[in-house]
């Protein structure tokens, strides 16, 4: 049995408490709890416990193209600069991207994300290998043409097979990539394939204006229209982006109990047009994440400052400071306002997945504890992380990061060589 006791820290709510956990679940949590013989024994000098952060959305090997190409058009930077260096990417790329990214998380306080992204099983090695969790596809494409339905279930078949042998960490999940690059042909198949396994499905959706009116042109339907009849729109599917979702459309998808991850910094740094619609979503009723997108696009995978921006984002657009308290933020960007994202707070049965934040940093020492790690906060200030009774980041130390940033280095001269 694995046994982990964690001694001196405070709760958002500033109770001094200790908790222990056993087989990685927490098992006891308050002002009286004490370590046991034979528990593994943190001091958490006096930091903040939190709920493991939840990345709702990303690409994590593609901390391979950070900072390549910024500040170009939407298309011009997938065409002159992503899509020519994927070309080029290798399994072995990914396993070493997403090592990267997952390292980047661990140091930010992340015990849980939702990736797509080429050759998944790599990524679920990576994952499984870091010690966080997460829900894997394999990014499915048919360049939208109806005849590519054979190869798409080719790829989601041999990538269903291949994450099946992962540990409990890891969840296999189907990755159409969206409305635009997979033929409603072969959506219907992912549907259909999702119902008979019982899987859940993440799609980039209603993320453009553009997406929204070709959709229309090209179907005659809105994306949301089309993949309903396409059977996506399941309680166990994820919706990134939503920013040009109407409340008809945010009403139909709190029925289904689907969830929604807004990545407002992608949002904005690809200038989409438009915020999430939060308030008509809250209104509604849908289950709601955070996500970071991509490293190629954020360009970090820190979850604690993209809260800050969620809130800044959310309240600017609604003409209001009262929209998106802090206290809503940390839920969302902790799961635990997604059924399917399954975040809980700190107790007794839920897993021993949290982060500690030093509170003795200048930018967090007085105040309103939620409000700080809110407004205030960075991911350089989570001295410890813990997933599943594991510490994968002890006084900001872990185990083979120099290998990992290395490794990367090495490999990003080959694959953007020439530019
Ligand atoms: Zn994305």
């Amino acid at each position: 049995m694995s046994q982990l006791a964690v001694t001196n820290v405070v709760l958002p709510d500033q109770a001094a408490v200790g908790l222990r956990a056993e087989n990685g679940v927490i098992v006891a949590v308050g002002p009286d709890v004490t370590p046991r013989h034979g528990d593994v024994v943190l001091d958490g000098r006096d930091g903040a416990l939190v709920p493991g952060l939840v990345n709702g959305h990303t690409h994590a090997a593609m901390t391979l193209f950070r900072g390549y190409g910024d500040d170009l058009p939407l298309m011009t930077w997938l065409e002159t600069r992503i899509w020519p260096a994927e070309g080029r990417l290798e399994p072995e790329d990914v396993y070493w991207g997403t090592r990267l990214a997952c390292l980047e998380m661990i140091r930010s306080g992340t015990t849980k994300l939702v990736d797509m992204y080429w050759h998944a099983p790599e990524t679920a090695r990576a994952v499984e290998d870091s010690g966080l969790r997460a829900f894997v596809c394999a990014v499915l494409f048919d360049g939208g043409k109806a005849d590519g339905l054979g190869a798409l279930q080719d790829d989601a078949l041999a990538s269903l097979d291949h994450l099946a042998p992962f540990g409990d960490r890891i969840t296999p999940y189907l990755g159409p990539h969206a409305v635009y690059t997979v033929s409603p042909a072969s959506l219907a198949w992912i549907g259909q394939t999702a119902e008979e396994r019982d899987l859940g499905v993440h799609i980039h959706l209603a993320e453009t204006r553009r997406e929204v009116e070709d959709c229309v042109n090209a179907t005659g339907l809105r994306p949301l229209e089309l993949i309903e009849r396409c059977g996506l729109l399941r309680p166990s599917s994820i919706l990134a982006h939503g920013c040009w979702l109407e409340p008809d459309e945010l009403a139909l998808i709190a029925e289904r109990g689907t969830t929604v991850v807004t990545n407002p910094v992608s949002n904005m740094k690809l200038a989409v047009g438009r915020q999430f619609p939060y308030s008509d979503a809250i209104q509604a009723g849908v289950d709601i994440g955070l996500g970071t997108d991509g490293a190629a696009s954020n360009n970090s995978l820190d979850l604690l400052q993209d809260m800050k921006t969620f809130a800044l984002a959310q309240k600017f657009a609604n003409d209001d400071p009262s929209t998106l308290p802090a206290g809503e933020v940390l839920a969302i960007a902790t799961g635990q306002r997604s059924r399917v994202l399954a975040g809980r707070p700190i107790e007794v049965g839920a897993p021993a997945d949290f982060a500690i934040i030093d509170r003795d940093q200048p930018e967090v020492a007085p105040g309103d504890l939620t409000a700080n790690l809110v407004y205030a906060a960075t991911g350089a200030m989570v001295h410890t992380t813990v997933v599943g009774g594991a510490v994968l980041m002890r006084d900001r130390q872990i185990d083979g990061a120099d290998e990992i940033i290395t490794e990367v280095r090495n490999r990003v001269k080959r694959l953007t060589a020439g530019d």
